[in-house]
């Protein structure tokens, strides 16, 4: 039961109170014994500095901190500047993206695919960091196909990253066969199933819609109902949530990798149902 995959997402947060709340949360999951702590990056360099000071913060506390990295507009010199601070401090790991440029900067900059940061990092760095890069079970909403979503999902393997983490998915059947797909064409690398705890109707629905990830009219129909009900909403999504989890685990799925939202409670109580061992101090 503990060789399944288990890490969790962060997105860095911009006031003291957010850095402070998200210590806490932290120090909650890390009682899950993760394999790492993932920190979003802003392309574009929007969160740059507030990325790298949580992800050597989560470092110092004693966690693997995994930063997320995009190209944007930054100068390939500070992209290895900002890679030799993580060489430096420890960081063993990377998720390399092209990322999405926030609303207000598209036009003046352009967008580096996955797979040339990856090779760029190989070239710079060698073996020093394990790659890992995105999947999209449900396809990436700017690919030509689904076969040229996947050719280009290859690419980034045979550039050097080694695993994949998908968006998140609420119909498994996505999952299992985009990697089936997957395996048909060649990619071997283990793909991690993203995962979304449902908490909020608004929030998922306008999340989903700019990420390109469905949700299935019964969940949304559900939802609706509720209204402003959130322990309701909260007892469904954890309903439909922990049965998405259980059976991709059940059917094979390597492990899982949270988007917790920086909120503990949820991912806590999935982690607990789905019965990771937890270490209470
Ligand atoms: P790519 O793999 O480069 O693909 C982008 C699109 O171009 C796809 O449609 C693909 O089919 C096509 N394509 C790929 N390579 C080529 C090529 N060489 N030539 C032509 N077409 C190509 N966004 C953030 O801004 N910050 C984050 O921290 C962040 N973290 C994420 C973590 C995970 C696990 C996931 C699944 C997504 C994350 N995202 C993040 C969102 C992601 O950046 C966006 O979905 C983005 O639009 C695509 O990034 P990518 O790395 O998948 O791009």
């Amino acid at each position: 039961m503990n060789d399944r995959h288990l890490s969790f997402e962060f997105f860095p947060p911009k006031t003291p109170e957010g850095r402070e709340k998200l210590r806490f949360v932290h120090s909650q999951l890390a009682r899950f014994n993760p394999e790492f702590f993932s920190v979003t990056y802003g392309a574009g360099g929007s969160t740059r500095d507030h990325t790298r000071d949580i992800v050597l913060e989560i470092n110092r506390a004693g966690s693997n901190a995994t930063p997320h990295l995009s190209f944007g507009g930054d100068s390939k010199q500070s992209v290895l500047s900002l890679l030799e601070t993580y060489r430096e401090a420890g960081i063993r790991r990377i998720v390399a993206l092209r990322g999405d440029l926030p609303s207000g900067m598209g036009g003046s900059t352009q967008l580096v695919y996955a797979n040339e940061l990856v090779q760029f990092i190989r070239e710079h760095f060698g073996d020093t960091f394990e790659l890992l890069v995105a999947a999209y079970p449900e396809i990436h909403p700017e690919a030509e196909s689904y076969k040229k979503d996947i050719y280009w999902l290859g690419q980034k393997f045979l550039a050097g990253a080694s695993r994949g983490i998908t968006q998140y998915f609420y119909n498994i059947d996505a999952y299992f066969y985009f990697r089936d797909q997957c395996l048909a064409a060649g990619i071997q690398s283990p793909i991690i199933p993203g995962i979304m705890p449902i908490t909020n109707y608004q929030n998922l629905i306008r999340f989903s819609d700019n990420c390109g990830a469905d949700v299935p009219r019964w969940i949304r129909q559900q939802l609706k109902s509720y209204g402003t009900d959130a322990a309701s909403i909260r007892a469904f999504g954890l309903d439909v949530v922990s049965r998405l989890c259980e059976k991709l685990l059940a059917e094979g799925a390597p492990g899982l990798h949270f988007y917790t939202m920086n909120q503990a409670d949820t991912c806590t109580t999935l982690c607990r149902n789905l019965g990771f061992p937890i270490t209470d101090a």
